[in-house]
């Protein structure tokens, strides 16, 4: 489902990712972690074009894109490949003015060209699955924080994407809001979601992952199941991290 093959980013001067090859199956749930600024987010903003990379290639279902410095991306291209995943934020990121019914039903008539009632119907779906059937009608400023990250996977599932990206999804919320997000997430990756998940969560890492990249200055350091890799780590640098968390 994914294919990422020797990506590099900078920001200006500042190499932040340097040659990252990763492979996903479909169903299957990948977890990056690392240390703060080790390239995570840079990473997985890579895989829908949040960040363009400098240079190597991304392939995600059938749509595969080759980045060189100075070739210009055409449009479509990258519409496509963002059609084809669905971020969660960490801040959410709603919009305030709208319902959490709006919100899940905004990607769909706006990207998907759906009439109204069929998107209003299928983000009811949604919120139901969420756990959030009775909230439809409320403003995000009248959820929780965590009540709001669930609309944002509905959201982020109302488009039917093939992969779902989720950017450090817990980390703004109080921790006894944490679990109700992370049981949703739980609940997709077992009906087979494709997901790709940067996280601090390392029990929840352990729990829900097919596979785990640890990532250091731009580059992974280790990668393999998550027994073998937060378990039995091998480099000196994976080591280190895990220690500090223990
Ligand atoms: P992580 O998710 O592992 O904490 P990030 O991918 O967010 O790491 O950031 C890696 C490095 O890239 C950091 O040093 C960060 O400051 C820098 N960085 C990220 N985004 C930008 C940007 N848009 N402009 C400049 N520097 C950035």
């Amino acid at each position: 489902m994914i294919q990422i093959r020797n990506i590099h980013k900078s920001f200006g001067s500042l190499e932040v990712l340097k040659g990252v090859n990763v492979t996903l199956d479909k169903g299957k749930v990948l977890v990056i972690i690392g240390p703060s600024g080790s390239g995570k987010t840079t990473l997985l903003r890579c895989l829908n074009l949040l960040e363009v990379p400098d240079q190597g290639e991304i392939q995600v279902g059938d749509i595969a894109l080759n980045f060189a410095t100075g070739t210009k991306l055409r449009q479509e291209s990258i519409l496509a490949l963002r059609k084809r995943t669905g971020m969660v934020f960490q801040s959410y990121n709603l919009f305030p003015h709208m319902t959490a019914v709006q919100n899940v039903m905004e990607g769909q008539v706006t990207v998907q060209k759906k009439n109204k009632d069929e998107a209003r119907k299928r983000a009811l779906e949604l919120l139901k699955k969420v756990g959030l059937a009775d909230k439809a009608e409320s403003y995000p400023h009248q959820l929780s924080g965590g009540q709001q990250q669930r609309v944002g996977i509905a959201r982020a599932m109302a488009v039917e994407p093939e992969v779902l990206l989720f950017d450090e999804p817990t980390s703004a919320l109080d921790p006894e809001l944490v679990g109700e997000v992370l049981k949703v997430m739980k609940q997709l990756a077992a009906e087979g979601m494709t997901m790709v998940i940067v996280t601090h969560e390392m029990k929840f890492a352990a729990e829900v992952a097919d596979h785990v990249i640890l990532m250091d200055q731009g580059v992974i350091v280790e990668q393999g199941t998550p027994h073998e890799v937060l378990e039995h780590p091998t480099s000196p640098r994976a080591i280190q991290f895990l220690n500090r968390l223990s």
